[in-house]
């Protein structure tokens, strides 16, 4: 964050790349009508255009007079805008050639590039968001799942800030009767017992719920953060096949050769709103030439990123010593493991009891056929009810999602149970009142009220792509 006082105007491409033919170059700051005025001819209207209605016109090249691109554009007067400041959309339908070019022009007024994020930074900056609101932005900006992405909307809209915001007034509260008991010097049978009862307020009203979402909130990181699933097995036993199917299309490389798959390739699918992201890892084979043996290290170290390993047999060919020594190594990783028994379209050389017999396993185990598209779908269902039931469950009702936001509730949570001891103890209201300023600028933080440090703000801002 550059520019603590933002007086400059910024600008940026608001839109993704590549997406659609559409996209918004937005600026924002004092000089953005200015701007406007220099590089827009609209076909009817006459400037000083209205604040917030759509104009139709051509975007200008001031310097040539050369004519850009046909657009829709919008003028938002501050301070009903999303930065609190003067706001431009510039809307053009002819791709990112033009798109940089306009950015180029609107540059050459005066604007300077946005940071990553700026354009949110400057909404909290002016009061319009707080902080908690300015993350769940960059949630929706990073989301990969639908789920995510409605628990980041609903902590835009506040939910999260205004239960923080009712526990700040909870504790002010208590810290007022605290305070007031300062200028009584004597323990009278009253005061003692209303302090008894101030501290049973403070565990039911204070702790108990702060505790419940920071736990709830916890569960559900696995929406942010997704899952890891690993697919291990001997070369040609349908790991690619797998992958493909469960990715809906043709990705990675699928051959009849053994051991094509030189190292590991990864990408992500979404399942029950949970991102998934696969790892199709190097044929495991015990003659591997030199390549495929740094593979195959990579996919051995790899495998204990994963959460899930899914083990995939080849039920058309004989168990072989390469699938026990897969097994030995498989033994040793603490994830949650689930064989997969592929081929099932092809005449079987064993079965499921095999398998259970000659590896002592009793994990979950699912017979299918990489090319039967039914079969991902019973794969799918396998691995949400095998593995993913609980998350799924915890996802409906909370919305806190943020890591660090957890951390801050955490930090609150201490020192409240520090207090409830205190005042459990009888301890002199002085040293009560110590312990709660800290729960209290805990909660402050993550509205990004009171003592938010620089270091914070960046962490959070930095998260952002250019043009949010
Ligand atoms: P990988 O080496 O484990 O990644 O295996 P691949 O996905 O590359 O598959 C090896 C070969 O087995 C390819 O020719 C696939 O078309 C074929 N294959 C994969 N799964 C199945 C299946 O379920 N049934 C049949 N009949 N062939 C399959
Ligand atoms: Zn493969």
């Amino acid at each position: 964050i550059r520019d603590l006082t933002a007086k400059d105007t910024i600008c940026a491409i608001a839109t993704p790349l590549g997406l659609g033919g559409i996209g918004i170059v937005r600026i924002s700051g004092k000089a953005s009508r200015e701007i406007l005025s220099k590089i827009f001819r609209p076909s009817r209207a006459k400037f000083p255009l209205k604040s917030h209605r759509l104009y139709h016109g051509w975007v200008y090249d001031p310097g040539t007079g050369e004519r850009l691109d046909e657009v829709l554009v919008s003028y938002m007067k501050a301070p009903h805008t999303y930065t609190r400041e003067d706001v431009v959309e510039i809307n053009c339908h002819s791709g990112y050639v033009i798109l940089e070019e306009i950015l180029r022009l609107v540059l050459k007024c005066g604007a300077r590039l946005a940071d990553p994020g700026e354009f949110t930074y400057r909404a909290f900056l002016h009061g319009r968001i707080d902080l908690a609101q300015a993350e769940a932005v960059a949630d929706i900006v990073e989301s990969k799942s639908r789920r995510a992405l409605d628990i980041a909307r609903r902590q835009l809209e506040g939910a999260l800030s205004s239960l923080v915001s009712s526990w700040l007034d909870l504790l002010t509260d208590i810290m007022a009767h605290l305070e007031a008991a300062i200028d009584f010097e004597e323990d009278t049978e009253g005061e003692i017992e209303e302090t008894l009862q101030l501290a049973e307020r403070l565990k039911k009203e204070l702790i108990d719920p702060i505790e419940k979402t920071e736990r709830e909130s916890r569960e559900l990181s696995i929406l942010r953060e997704g899952v890891r699933l690993a697919l291990v097995g001997k070369p040609n036993v349908g790991k690619s096949s797998i992958m493909n199917a469960l990715l809906k299309r043709e990705r990675a490389l699928v051959t009849h050769f053994p051991g094509t798959t030189r190292d590991i390739i990864e990408d992500t699918f979404v399942l029950e709103g949970i991102p998934i992201t696969i790892m199709d890892t190097a044929g495991i084979r015990r003659d591997a030439d030199y390549i495929e043996r740094l593979g195959i290290e990579r996919a051995i170290s790899r495998i204990g990123e994963a959460n899930i390993i899914l083990w995939i047999l080849d039920l058309s060919v004989p168990l072989s010593k390469e699938d026990d020594e897969i097994f030995e190594l498989l033994k040793k990783s603490s994830q949650s493991l689930a064989v997969v028994l592929n081929k099932a379209d092809l005449a079987h050389a064993f079965g499921p009891e095999d398998v259970k017999k000659r590896y002592g396993i009793d994990s979950a185990l699912v017979t299918i056929s990489a090319i039967r598209p039914g079969d991902v779908d019973m794969l799918k269902g396998f691995i949400k009810n095998r593995f993913l039931k609980e998350a799924v469950e915890a996802v409906s009702e909370s919305f806190v999602v943020s890591k660090h936001h957890r951390e801050y509730l955490n930090t609150a949570v201490e020192a409240l149970l520090r207090v409830y001891g205190l005042m459990l103890e009888g301890a002199s209201p002085e040293i009560v009142l110590v312990e709660l300023y800290d729960a209290k600028k805990a909660l402050e933080t993550i509205l990004g009220k009171g003592d938010v440090g620089e270091g914070i703000l960046d962490r959070i801002f930095s998260r952002f792509c250019i043009g949010k």
